[in-house]
């Protein structure tokens, strides 16, 4: 039989780690079995669509290189993939279930329903409905509901025994059915319930695993009622723990988690949050960490994964990123450099920039880079015209602030013994400067800082002499001099 998987996400917002942890999870277990992996989206709460929502989620799929073999951008043998569109299926499986006294119209008015929900508040009750219309005689509920009266359909739970199903993780799962009321299958607006929709589809779409978060293990139980009154095979439930802050509350934007999209707006790559995302919550062979998509494909295995809830660790997702980046080529990660330095450089820099420049000051500053990000603050200066600054405090610094006069001398001393080189290269360049070092008697570390605060603007740069060779010899030693006016000034 064809593993046959779907990732099904309510349009109610963008999508979030959690969510698309377990839709990485299902696409992971249908590439190792050769399987299909669709998406449908889950659209029948009408209430709670957010426009554009159904789309930024194909979206987020699609930058983290989750490919889907059938859906609603792509149709497929059991398209539509959007439920809205395939409302006369559920009604007839309501009505099926109405025909075999699995389910009963109920009338009951949300004034009624809410009075009913006090009531059983004020007695310390657990909610839930309480059968009024489940003794109505079918051909009388049916008379009332062709004159117009509002109805919904209930299933109609057992009072009596238990209801089990298990789950490959958590193993077999029994619940009394005393504990779970006859719940509404579809709404008096004609639209199923997630409970009704979903059955009936992993049905139809002939869905083998259904790998969803844990907050549906409760409703589990009237799922595999429904599926059995439907006369339908139960298929196998893989019910995923949920992910949490590292300080153990709910996970939340206060943690570092975003939605999937902001990832790729904040910088990281699209291989290192998958990598990530996979290994939270699940460890191949307790140690392997780095994976790529094939080794992650290989290895993937539902029955390990984690029943535990994990944590979101972002330190260790900002770390993979940063291995991720270190592993590209330099060409490839001078393209996303540019891409991201065009994006956040300031306004008055030309676009587009000079790939081969940046494919230049690439080796320079890839094993400091954990973010895309992080890049900016480190090359902004090699763009900017006029890097040296304006205060002489910056520049000064602590060896000093106190003799400018010195910093005035020892920045043309640097200047003069950096007009005397032949080639200007990183290597002569350092020569030179520990030369203006010795002879102005200036400590080594204090005049390097100097130089590079008058040749970038900034104290943190990529290594000095590479930098200073880049920028080039004319608007070094400009800038040299200038910083020298600027010291001049204190
Ligand atoms: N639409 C449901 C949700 O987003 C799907 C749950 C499921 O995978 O069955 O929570």
């Amino acid at each position: 039989m064809t593993v046959r998987v779907r990732y099904a996400p309510s349009p109610t917002g963008e999508p979030h780690v959690g969510n698309i942890r377990t839709a990485l999870w299902s696409w992971l277990h249908a590439r190792h079995h050769g399987g299909v992996f669709f998406v449908r989206i889950e659209d029948t709460d009408q209430t709670r669509l957010v426009p554009g929502s159904a789309d930024r989620i194909l979206e987020s799929l699609r930058w983290l290189g989750m490919d889907w073999d059938e859906g609603p951008d792509k149709g497929g043998p059991f398209a539509p993939y959007t439920q809205s569109q395939r409302l006369p299926l559920y009604q007839a499986a309501a009505a099926r279930l109405i025909a075999s006294f699995d389910a009963y119209r109920c009338f009951c008015s949300s004034a009624r329903l809410e009075e009913l929900r006090n009531e059983q508040r004020a007695n310390h009750q657990p909610p839930g409905y309480d059968g009024h219309c489940s003794t109505l005689l079918p051909d009388e509920a049916e008379a009332r509901a062709v004159i117009g009266e509002p109805s919904v359909v209930r299933f109609r739970m057992p009072d009596e025994g238990a209801t089990s199903f298990t789950d490959l993780l958590r193993g077999e799962i029994t619940v009394e059915n005393a504990t779970l009321d006859d719940f509404v299958i579809l709404k008096s607006d004609g639209f199923p319930t997630y409970h009704l929709a979903h059955v009936v589809d992993d049905h139809e779409m002939q869905v083998t695993h259904v790998s969803r978060g844990d907050e549906w293990i409760p409703s589990a139980p009237r799922h595999v009622r429904l599926f059995e009154a439907l006369g339908y095979e139960v298929p196998v439930y893989v019910h995923t723990s949920v992910i949490l802050g590292p300080d153990g509350g709910k996970l939340s934007k206060r943690h570092g988690a975003k939605a999937v999209l902001e990832y790729a707006q904040d910088g990281y790559l699209p291989d290192a949050l998958f990598n990530f995302l996979a290994i939270t919550g699940w460890a191949p062979d307790g140690t392997t960490e780095i994976m790529t998509r094939d080794e992650a494909i290989a290895a993937f295995d539902f029955a390990q994964l984690n029943a535990h809830p994990a944590t979101f660790d972002v330190p260790k997702l900002d770390w993979m990123n940063g291995m991720y980046l270190r592993a590209l080529p330099v060409p490839v990660l001078a393209e996303h450099f540019a891409v991201w330095l065009e994006r956040t450089l300031p306004a008055d820099v030309p676009r587009p920039l000079d790939r081969a420049f940046v494919e230049e000051i690439t080796p320079l500053v890839r094993e400091r880079v954990k973010l895309l990000a992080d890049v900016t603050p480190l090359v902004d200066f090699f763009f900017a015209s006029d890097p040296t600054p304006a205060k002489a405090d910056t520049l000064l610094g602590k060896p000093y602030a106190s003799r400018p006069e010195v910093a005035v001398a020892t920045l043309h001393a640097a200047a003069t013994a950096l007009e005397g080189i032949d080639a200007w290269e990183a290597d002569a360049i350092e020569t030179a400067l520990r030369g203006a070092a010795e002879a102005t008697g200036e400590k080594v570390g204090d005049l390097f800082m100097l130089c590079r605060v008058a040749v970038t603007g900034k104290a943190v740069t990529p290594p000095l002499f590479e930098t200073m060779a880049i920028v080039g010899e004319e608007t070094s030693l400009a800038r040299l001099r200038a910083a020298a006016r600027v010291a001049a000034t204190e």
